[in-house]
């Protein structure tokens, strides 16, 4: 679960910190997108994942380009990789970050009538043209489990088929609509991936037809799911790919929009036990550094995969051996949960704590100023 550059980081940087692997996440990375093999098909990155600069540069080596979903992302992504194509998304687009991003993003996924008609008055008041993805609001089928679903009910994000329908059929100047966007689940299988794409690509066909948008692309979004409890449990993107392929419709470009299962594989959050605490029959490990680096297992509801490295026990300070440890951090609220009743063989004060799984909506999603605690350090190897 760890790699040998990362066990030897833990051990020499001052902790906690969040250590990055960039050579697992080339190998990851290459091998993600290698499995798409048909030239229809291609592989954005959504930044909100991660922002790190070291992260992007990586995984820009392999993708076909990154979604932005801000203006600080579009500014931060263009003045670390120039040429990298670039699609912007998200709700609540600014007058000003529609016109900064008019000259060097190559798609945008509009997510309103509105937002179509004030892009439309930029570009031409810019002499340009703007490719348009209508971002689009449908009903999920049957994706069930652990899935969190956010289509065909109602949500800020993108258009349902009514708004969508007067958005197309407004003719406006400066505009192309190309196609059609649509990312409205997270944490699904292969299996059910494939099923949401294909229900997006049926309705983007017939939307095409009947508005007379002669179909160019499609973007089916991302939400690949990763297990938190099982880390060996990858998604299966050879079989993604596989049975993307088979349904692309002719004279479309499919696009999949992967952020999570990008790069979260490729973080771990190292700290050390500060402290070791019976309490009311339960045994807690207190850690430096807490869920205000570390947000993702609270807002998941999950315990975050972590191992315990035995380290500097000249402090004489106590231990459990052999005990259920809940692992929690230095915020003074009962929220500041890394994870619950993790069987441990000993755990004593000065060891480390590597969480696992913390490269992708990890520090960049954490509340860090809360407490007033210092930041993490951040290494890559
Ligand atoms: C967040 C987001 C993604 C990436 O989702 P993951 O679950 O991280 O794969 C892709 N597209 C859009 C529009 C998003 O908002």
């Amino acid at each position: 679960m760890i790699t040998p550059a990362v066990l030897d980081a833990v051990r020499t940087a001052p902790l906690p910190a969040y250590v990055y692997d960039l050579g697992h996440l080339d190998a990851h990375v290459r091998a993600l997108t290698s499995a798409f093999d048909d030239p229809r098909i291609e592989v954005l990155h959504a930044v909100k994942a991660n922002p790190d600069a070291e992260l992007l540069r990586v995984i820009a080596r392999h993708v076909d380009g990154l979604e932005v979903a801000s203006g600080g992302e579009l500014a931060h992504v263009r003045s670390l990789l120039p040429h990298v194509p670039l699609a912007f998304g998200g709700p609540g687009k600014t007058d000003d970050e529609l016109r900064a991003a008019l000259s060097t993003v190559d798609r945008f996924h509009v997510e309103s009538h509105y937002e179509l008609r004030r892009l439309s008055a930029f570009a031409v008041s810019a002499g340009v043209v703007a490719r348009v993805l209508l971002r689009v609001n449908l009903p999920v089928p049957g994706t069930g489990g652990a899935a969190l679903t956010m289509g065909g009910v109602p949500s800020p994000f993108g258009m349902d088929p009514a708004e969508a329908a007067r958005a197309a059929s407004d003719d406006l100047p400066g505009v192309e609509i190309v196609g059609v966007h649509a990312h409205l689940a997270s944490g699904l299988d292969a299996p059910a991936c494939a099923a949401l794409a294909s229900s997006v690509l049926r309705w983007a066909v017939d939307f095409g037809a009947a508005q007379g948008i002669r179909l160019r692309e499609v973007n089916v979004g991302g939400g690949m799911g990763v297990d938190y409890g099982d880390p060996s449990r990858l998604f299966d993107w050879g079989s993604y790919a596989r049975r993307l392929s088979a349904l692309v419709p002719s004279g479309v470009t499919v696009r999949v929009e992967p952020g999570r299962a990008v790069s979260v594989y490729s973080g771990w959050y190292a700290t050390r036990v500060l402290d070791v605490k019976h309490s009311h029959g339960g045994v807690f490990a207190v850690c430096a550094g807490g869920t205000h680096h570390l947000r993702t297992p609270v807002t998941k509801g999950h315990d975050q995969p972590l191992v315990v490295l035995p380290f500097d026990a000249s402090c004489g300070g106590p231990s459990v051996v052999g005990a259920p440890v809940t692992f929690v951090g230095q915020l003074c609220t009962p929220k500041d949960v890394f994870a619950r009743g993790v069987w441990v063989e000993r755990v004593s004060v000065g060891d480390l704590v590597v969480f696992a799984m913390a490269g992708a909506y990890a520090y960049n999603i954490s509340h860090r100023d809360f407490l007033m605690h210092p930041c993490p350090g951040v290494v890559h190897v």
